[in-house]
């Protein structure tokens, strides 16, 4: 009977002649057509083989090739509807461009541009000359250099000025950020040689002194960006550090993280040290990311002295590390928006969905429930006060007053709709709490309400 089953399967070709399948070699690729159905009839193939199945139905087959080929043919890497509240979202892409920055990438790769040509000079130019004025202008900083990531920037800086010799951190500084990077081990790529001091919840000025030798590359504070060590504490401040390294004539770097340019107080959010309070404190190397609070592409971001930044920028560790045109041109344009603070966080995503004003989300979350209401039956919604939170390991203990949809069908259970939410085409990723599924509305955009009701409206019609 196997063999009977085996012998009929169908055929590749005529497989290929069904209507069904003559659909998608139309509108998506006949190549993977093929790959598709091969897999299908290779599944059923297989079941019959296992005895999973005893009896062949082609349209059985032909709804798995559908399946296989809606997969296929979907971009891998695609947008999603980010509810979660999580705004700078690690697993969702960290930091949203500005409309002002994804134009000027598409201007940038849709044309021609002056990457690595000096215009007025008619020669060849530098790439990183594009952003040195804009970053130096607004941090204040004398020199600047920009790298793929702040991971790299600090393996770059640490490779250039402490290669083989030690780099002095404190205990309590020794931060993993997502398991990808932790500081003890980007140092040790770096060559450079971790010497730790201090205890995990103090350090003092005299440990960093202590320690010093003949062989001291670099002092080094890194930002504990994503946890906090509180009670009985003590850190050493910039400040003090950099005058320590001064008087010895060791270069002080700092990992800053998330790289805040604006004072976030005035906004009644809670502080974080700012970049340009580093600057000023006169530190020689600093680094942060492009992609967490300063709300640009991935990117790390090296400011300080002209003297590092100029070693830094000879180190052919540099050119393995570097930037391409779409991350510059999408730089570029953000630090033309920190250039007008009111501008910067009106038009930057991350920083308006951090700092805009709760209410402004009140009447948002009411709109889009009226839509919600207008348009479907079997779900009920609520609007609620919530909790935003700024992710990427930032701020960690900081939640952001929000407001949120709280959603219950009267068909399916809420983790069925969680579900759905994120197979849906464009997924809705949203959070789960209390049997009730909840999208914040700080992370949701204005453009993205018509796309959420067709989300919910497919979902009835199917449920
Ligand atoms: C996030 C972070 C990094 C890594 O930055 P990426 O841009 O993700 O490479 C390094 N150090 C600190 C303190 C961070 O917060």
């Amino acid at each position: 009977m196997k063999k009977e089953l085996l012998k009929a399967l169908p055929k590749m070709d005529y497989l290929l002649k069904e209507e069904n399948v003559i659909k998608y070699i139309e509108t998506t690729n006949r190549t993977l057509v093929v790959e598709a159905l091969r897999e299908a009839i290779d599944t059923c193939r297989e079941n019959i083989l296992t005895d999973k199945i005893d009896e062949l139905n082609i349209q059985e087959i032909l709804r798995d090739f559908e399946k296989r080929i809606k997969l296929k043919s979907k971009n891998h890497l695609r947008r999603v509807i980010n509810a979660s509240g999580i705004i700078v979202h690690t697993n969702l892409g960290r930091s949203l461009l500005s409309k002002e920055a994804a134009e000027n990438v598409m201007s940038v790769i849709r044309n021609y541009s002056n990457l690595e040509y000096d215009i007025e000079e008619g020669k060849r130019g530098s790439r990183y000359s594009h952003l040195e004025y804009l970053i130096t202008k607004i941090t204040g900083a004398e020199a600047a250099l920009v790298v793929n990531n702040n991971a790299a920037a600090v393996m770059l800086v640490l490779n250039t000025l402490c290669n083989g010799k030690e780099a002095i951190v404190s205990r309590g500084q020794l931060v993993e950020i997502g398991g990808s990077f932790r500081v003890p081990d980007v140092m040790k790529f770096s060559g450079a040689v971790l010497v730790e001091v201090g205890t995990t919840n103090k350090t003092h000025l005299y440990d960093y002194e202590d320690n010093i030798n003949e062989n001291t590359g670099v002092l080094m504070k890194i930002h504990t960006s994503n946890y906090k060590i509180l009670g009985f504490t003590e850190e050493v401040d910039g400040e003090e550090l950099q005058k320590l390294g001064e008087k010895h004539n060791i270069p002080v770097i700092e990992d800053l993280g998330s790289g805040v340019l604006i004072d976030f107080r005035k906004y009644g959010f809670i502080y974080e040290p700012t970049v340009q309070e580093s600057v000023n404190k006169k530190i020689d190397v600093i680094t942060f990311s492009g992609d967490k609070m300063f709300g640009g592409p991935q990117a790390g971001i090296i400011i300080g002295k002209k003297k590092y930044i100029d070693k830094i920028k000879k180190n052919q560790l540099t050119r393995a590390l570097r930037v391409g045109k779409m991350t510059i041109a999408a730089i570029e344009a953000t630090l033309r928006l920190y250039l007008s603070e009111e501008e910067a966080v009106e038009k930057i995503p991350t920083l308006y969905m951090m700092l805009s004003d709760k209410e402004i989300h009140k009447k948002r979350a009411q709109k889009l429930v009226r839509r919600l209401r207008n348009n479907l039956n079997s779900f009920s919604f609520k609007v609620d006060t919530g909790y935003a939170k700024v992710g990427g390991g930032s701020l960690p203990t900081e939640t952001i007053p929000s407001y949120v949809i709280k959603v219950k069908s009267n068909n399916i259970s809420t983790s069925r709709m969680e579900k759905l939410m994120r197979e849906n085409d464009v997924a809705l990723i949203g959070r789960v709490n209390n049997d009730e599924f909840i999208m914040d509305l700080r992370t949701i955009l204005d453009e993205e309400f018509d796309t959420i009701v067709d989300i919910f409206k497919l979902i009835e019609e199917r449920e």
